[in-house]
């Protein structure tokens, strides 16, 4: 609980490295986008935010990783006691969205059996590089019963409204 008594929900953003997690957070932090890798400024922690959904105010505690992301190199223990998980794919990269399912494996073990899940298909931007549609995207998030959108950190499409979909779900909970 934080010092009002609110509870504050930690979320956490997942996938693979290079996809877009830092500059999605960053985006949604300050609305600025950086072509580049945060990688060497960011290091492991979080950010706070205050979202207003259906007239209530939802504290977000999002957390991001620097290169701790790599398959298996993410401690259980990170996760186990998150509220939400964005897990994040590069649309134009395959292997991003091959290594969702490992990544959900990992999740449907050590997360809590009630996490709110977004897939997310990032960098939807880049249409001329895409390689995975968003019908496939759509598709596998069914398979795994969890949400689904695409976004551009870089254009600022989606990003706010993937935040706010996230505290939504999480305030219904409540
Ligand atoms: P992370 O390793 O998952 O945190 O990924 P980063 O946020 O460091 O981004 C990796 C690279 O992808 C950087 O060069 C970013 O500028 C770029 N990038 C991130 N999001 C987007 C996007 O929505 N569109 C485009 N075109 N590039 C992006
Ligand atoms: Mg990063």
């Amino acid at each position: 609980l934080s010092e009002t008594g609110q509870e504050v929900h930690k979320t956490i953003l997942l996938g693979d490295s290079g996809v877009g997690k830092t500059s999605l957070l960053v985006k949604f932090d300050t609305g600025k986008f950086q072509q580049g890798n945060f990688a060497a400024t960011v290091g492991i922690g979080f950010t706070n935010k205050v979202v207003t959904v259906d007239d209530c105010k939802v504290k977000l505690q999002i957390w991001d990783t620097a290169g701790q992301e790599r398959f298996r190199s993410i401690t259980h223990a990170y996760y186990r006691d998150a509220h939400a998980l964005l897990l994040l794919y590069d649309v134009t990269n395959k292997t991003s969205f091959d290594n969702i399912r490992a990544w959900l494996t990992e999740i449907r073990e050590y997360a809590k059996d009630d996490v709110v899940i977004m897939l997310i298909g990032n960098k939807c931007d880049c249409n001329s590089e895409r390689l995975i549609r968003r019908e496939d995207g759509d598709r596998l998030a069914r398979e795994y019963n969890v949400a689904f959108m695409e976004t551009s950190a870089k254009m600022g499409l989606n990003v706010d409204l993937a935040f706010m979909s996230i505290a939504r779900e999480l305030n219904y909970r409540q």
